[in-house]
């Protein structure tokens, strides 16, 4: 089994112990736990890449609004540390929201200002300092050489990679692709909040990524025409109650209004209750023999 940490300074004698004694590498996935296939591609690339793995579980209640699924977010740690020690993490750190917000926190925050507002921002305005501000701590408490996000959440990878260059932060980040089902879903922890007849509504989201490469495939480069395609696919399924966005952009999230290779689409929307987030990153056309 890993070693379970519940304690900032617990976790941090037995990494500076590993890191400045013997010299080991660290490497880190953050998680809210519930892991699942794309998690565990995170962990294989950490462990491949460093001597030591630390993967930390909690849901961090700041970046969620008080109307969203904080309260029901699937827990399960018994389950994690099994897929944890599958995997060979060396140490899992799960603390408690004493532990990361004690009392008399001073409402610290990190911000990229940039980009918090949009896309994601726009919806969950608070979203993306929860996040930040919790990243960095983790990152504080476990110093890691190099810490694995997936581009699942494209733009909380790019808003975490702007901190990390913005403030000087000594951690490389490492984006890992995401990992679907073998029919198309992007793996998440809310996808068991999905009905059968729901999850199968939800597979629009991968199938209009594809209808959208096909449509770039055999020429149609304009972004609007494209979403306009893929907004009348994807409500043409039942459940799906609201798209909240569909929009194109450069790798470094700036619209575009013609579409190139390597520009991404990005997705949010409601099946039923549930929201889901995706996105899709443009390839070269397959050369046609
Ligand atoms: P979460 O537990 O949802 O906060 O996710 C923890 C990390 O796993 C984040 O870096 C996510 O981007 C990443 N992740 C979640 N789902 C996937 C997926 N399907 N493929 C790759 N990475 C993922």
């Amino acid at each position: 089994m890993p070693l379970l940490f519940k304690r900032v300074k617990d976790i941090r004698n037995y990494l500076q112990e590993l890191k400045c004694a013997k010299g080991k590498s660290i490497g880190f996935v953050p998680t809210m736990g519930y892991l699942h296939e794309g998690h565990k591609e995170l962990i294989r690339r950490s462990t491949l890449q460093n001597d030591i793995t630390v993967v930390s579980i909690y849901v961090n209640p700041t970046q969620f609004a008080p109307s969203e699924d904080y309260n029901k977010y699937p827990r399960d740690l018994e389950r994690d540390m099994a897929i944890c020690e599958e995997l060979n993490v060396d140490a899992v750190f799960a603390p408690s929201d004493k532990e990361m917000y004690p009392e008399g926190f001073g409402n610290t925050e990190v911000r990229v200002k940039d980009l918090e507002s949009i896309l994601e921002g726009e919806f969950r305005p608070t979203h993306f300092r929860g996040v930040l501000t919790i990243v960095l701590k983790l990152f504080n408490v476990v110093q890691p050489d190099r810490a694995y996000f997936g581009e699942k959440d494209y733009q909380q990878l790019k808003i975490v990679e702007k901190m990390v260059k913005d403030l000087l932060i000594p951690v490389q980040i490492i984006p890992v692709e995401t990992v679907r089902e073998p029919d198309g879903l992007a793996c998440s922890s809310r996808n068991v909040y999905l009905s059968p007849e729901e999850r199968e509504s939800a597979l629009s989201i991968y199938r209009s990524f594809l209808l959208a490469q096909e449509m770039f495939n055999q020429g149609e480069y304009k972004a609007d025409v494209i979403k306009q395609e893929m907004k009348r696919f994807i409500l043409s399924h039942p459940h799906i109650k609201k798209i909240d966005y569909i929009a194109i952009t450069d790798p470094f999230l700036n619209p575009k209004e013609f579409v190139e290779v390597g520009d991404r689409i990005l997705i949010a929307l409601w099946v039923g209750n549930t929201r889901l987030i995706d996105n899709w990153k443009i390839k070269k056309p397959e050369t046609q023999l």
